[in-house]
């Protein structure tokens, strides 16, 4: 008996190690292996409800490219997103807090290299003057937490002739079977 008990001392801790890997950690380790699949939010915010996490709780919670986009205003390069050519149906979620934001009725492609959306949710989206790198646009925020999401510009097609030009990485997308796929 005394040989095999390091043996199953080892498989033991295989199994620790595998278990731990199931949890959220921040730069994407379990995100990576699960291939696309996101890590649902554990509660998604009602209509007018904030979100409020500290820049530390953020960082564990979201990769480092999502942190940079979502929490720090940052962009992701043109035609990268995960979520670009997505055309299933379903609900685009804020990436941070898990709020719905967009139905997919009304995403469209606008030649753009991000997802485009003419319509949001309603009471979903905050908007804010952004008067950086010289332009003059409208800021896009999830409105339960805050997150960057992008901007809006005065161009997109009917009804609204609006185009939420939305970063990937700052959205998942809910299939209608209950998927959900993280743009990151
Ligand atoms: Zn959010």
């Amino acid at each position: 008996m005394k040989l095999f008990a390091p043996v199953a001392l080892v498989a033991a801790l295989a199994l620790l190690a595998c278990a731990s890997n199931g949890a959220p950690v921040g730069e994407g380790a379990a995100k990576a292996t699960a291939g696309d699949r996101a890590a649902p939010h554990a509660h998604i915010p009602a209509p007018g409800e904030k979100v409020m996490l500290s820049e530390d709780e953020w960082k564990k919670k979201l990769s480092a490219n999502q942190y940079r986009i979502l929490r720090e205003g940052g962009t992701e390069f043109a035609g990268t997103g995960k979520l670009l050519r997505n055309k299933k149906d379903g609900t685009y979620r804020c990436g941070g807090c898990g709020a719905p934001l967009f139905q997919s009725e009304t995403k469209y492609e606008s030649g753009s290299g991000w997802p485009s959306f003419y319509e949001a949710l309603e009471g979903r989206i905050t908007e804010k003057l952004d008067t950086s790198h010289g332009m003059v646009r409208t800021e896009l925020l999830c409105a339960s937490c805050g997150g960057h999401l992008g901007h809006k510009f005065p161009d997109g097609p009917r009804p609204t002739g609006q185009r939420y030009c939305i970063n990937s990485a700052s959205l998942d997308f809910e299939s209608e079977d209950g998927q959900l796929i993280s743009g990151d």
